[in-house]
């Protein structure tokens, strides 16, 4: 019987790694799209698209340029939905856009008179005189369009797993998909067909909480440590929604990129800190094409 000590989640100083890379790194996942997804609601419910400007084709997926702009003006939006890392625009009409952030994209909605984004590559006006701005430095971000009733399959969103606030996500369901599987459980933890929205920065953080070493296979995990990554999954992952809470207001200084709960996160950049649980200097390697950060006395 291992007692293992749970995180209590203090805040820590500022992660080492800072600066350009650490900006890189940092690509939005479940929890920095939930905060977008809050942010943007209030502003977005309600408003009509009055004209749409596309910068670069090719950020468009689906469909064709035309016939996307086509659909999107003179839609109302009714509400905002998350899956996974993606973010819908709910219309009225039962249609949705559907976009995808990747590394660098980032939604901004600003008075149609203020002064262009660097980057920007789509705009959605509306009828209050104001924009729903996508800027995506990196070029990598994605939007779809589906009308009601239209089978997806181009968005990626139709082969996603679980949400990990969903009951079907326990530790049976967990062993059940790893099988066999020899993939190192920090990448596995990583396909977004097992779990939806985990990412680089929250499988340290759920791995650390777990107690269990990212590098390990996933076919090795014990029952009671499957049982502790059901239980780790969704209390971490609800614990940065919540700490990434920020006021419209500061949203748009940072122009969505500052995200609250980084002082929250225990090992994510911290390589070389102590460890919070035991004081070990935290380890880090590439783990999977990955950088991984990790306590070898914590982490079985
Ligand atoms: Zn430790």
């Amino acid at each position: 019987m291992t007692h293992r000590k749970k995180v209590t989640y203090a805040e820590r100083d500022a992660p080492l790694c800072r600066g350009r890379k650490m900006q890189e790194d940092k690509m939005p996942e479940l929890a920095e799209v939930e905060m977008i997804r809050r942010v943007l609601e209030p502003q977005l419910g309600g408003r009509t698209v009055t004209k749409l400007l596309v910068v670069r084709p090719e950020v468009v997926a689906h469909p064709q340029t035309e016939q996307f702009a086509e659909n999107v003006c003179g839609a109302v939006i009714e509400r905002l939905c998350r899956r996974g890392k993606y973010l819908q625009i709910i219309f009225q009409n039962g249609s949705r856009a559907v976009v995808h952030l990747r590394m660098t994209g980032q939604l901004l909605v600003l008075p149609a008179d203020s002064p262009p984004e660097k980057y920007t590559q789509l705009v959605l006006s509306l009828d209050d005189g104001r924009e729903l701005r996508f800027l995506d430095m990196r070029r990598f971000g994605r939007w779809w369009f589906l009308q009601k009733d239209e089978p997806d399959t181009f968005t990626g969103m139709q082969t996603l797993g679980p949400e990990p606030s969903d009951e079907r996500l326990t530790a049976g369901y967990l062993r059940e998909k790893a099988g066999a599987s020899r993939k190192a459980i920090k990448d596995w933890l990583l396909c977004q067909q097992y779990v939806a929205g985990i990412g680089n920065i929250y499988s340290d953080e759920i791995l650390f909480a777990a107690g269990i070493y990212p590098g390990r296979g996933a076919c090795s995990l014990t029952e009671k440590e499957w049982e502790r990554l059901a239980e780790e999954i969704p209390r971490t992952m609800q614990f940065f929604v919540e700490k990434n809470e920020i006021s419209a207001e500061d949203y748009l200084k940072s122009k969505g990129r500052d995200y609250r709960n980084t002082p929250y996160l225990q090992v994510y950049g911290h390589k070389g800190a102590p460890c919070p649980k035991c004081g070990a200097p935290l380890a880090g390697s590439r783990i999977a094409g990955r950088s991984s950060v990790y306590c070898l006395q914590c982490q079985k």
